[in-house]
């Protein structure tokens, strides 16, 4: 007989003995339950920071994202970082533009990474082009004269019903690696692209009285963008996508500025403010930074900001114009 003890802390040895038991029960229960979640997240690694968002969006939960590029830094140049092979070779999967956007950094991450899943041709390796109509595809193929685009404008997620596209695209390799939540990849892209229809409305009625408006940008990365919310970008400091602007190149664009009367300059968080001041000095043209990325800005968070900041930012200096 154990000894009867009225302190209420006190236990009795096979009190002791099931508490054990039952703690290392709920311990392993809760490994259990954590290793499943951790085994059961998709690894992916994008580019660009638009297809870690929109990758987001559809794989929900099941998906640990990770995007190289950073939504400030120029799409076409990044440093490679060896961190960022890490990160490759532990992916489930890799999602790029594609269209040679990337050329200069990412095969070559990929290619160091010696991860089979992600090698192009691979279950895990995603370009995002697949199924984008396509602008401004050349009739050759050709770098001469250090054209980057020479597969046709590799810009095209900013244009937002592309964006469904893409959407549509990484659901299906995601179904593809995880079939199992297909039904939710399903749902959750239904959603995504819902989303994009309602804002879509939105967007194009903010920008509905400027239809039509001549605007020149730095680079040539707005032609989507352009077609969708009816501008018309008529020139670029840019004499070739990836050639930086040259005197002549300004002397020329000036002269369009003036002959027009074009009201504003599009330009990108990573090219300098100095070719723009140039044109803006002789010609009072007004200079608009907007986002090509999400992360452009601190406010960009995701993909669906990334419009509403272009619009507002736009639409804001157009009717600035209007109203001087
Ligand atoms: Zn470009």
């Amino acid at each position: 007989m154990e000894p009867i003890n009225i302190n209420p802390f006190y236990y009795s040895i096979s009190q002791v003995f099931i508490m054990k038991k039952i703690t290392i029960l709920l311990l392993s229960f809760l490994f259990t339950i954590i290793s499943f979640t951790a085994e059961a997240q998709i690894r992916v690694v994008t580019t660009l920071p638009d297809l870690a968002s929109i990758t987001r969006h559809v794989g929900g939960d099941r998906v640990d994202v990770f995007a190289i590029a950073k939504g400030y830094q120029n799409p076409h140049f990044v440093d490679p970082k060896p961190s960022y092979i890490v990160k490759l070779s532990r992916a489930d999967m890799f999602i790029t533009v594609g269209l040679d956007l990337e050329i200069g950094w990412a095969p070559q991450l990929v290619q160091s990474s010696r991860n089979n899943k992600i090698q192009r041709g691979n279950a895990g390796y995603v370009d995002a082009s697949e199924g984008i109509s396509l602008l401004q595809v050349p009739s050759s193929t050709s770098r001469e004269e250090g054209d980057i685009h020479i597969y046709g404008n590799p810009h095209y997620w900013l244009d937002p019903v592309r964006g469904k596209q893409v959407a549509e695209t990484i659901y299906h390799h995601l179904s593809d690696i995880s079939p199992e939540n297909e039904a939710l990849f399903r749902k959750n892209l239904e959603s995504f692209k819902q989303e994009i229809d309602e804002r879509l409305n939105d967007w194009q009625q903010k920008m509905e009285p400027f239809k039509g408006t001549k605007i020149i940008a730095y680079h040539n990365e707005w032609v989507y963008f352009e077609e969708r919310f009816g501008l018309e970008i008529v020139g670029f400091l840019e004499p070739k996508p990836g050639i930086p602007p040259t005197p002549s190149q300004l002397v020329s664009v000036i002269q369009k500025v003036k002959n027009d009367n074009i009201p504003v300059l599009i330009n990108s968080p990573y090219f300098s403010s100095k070719s723009p001041e140039v044109v803006a000095r002789n010609t009072g043209v007004e200079i608009v930074k907007l986002a090509t990325m999400t992360g452009g800005y601190d406010e960009i968070e995701n993909y669906f900001d990334l419009f509403e900041y272009n619009i507002n930012a736009l639409t804001e200096s157009l009717k600035n114009r209007q109203a001087n």
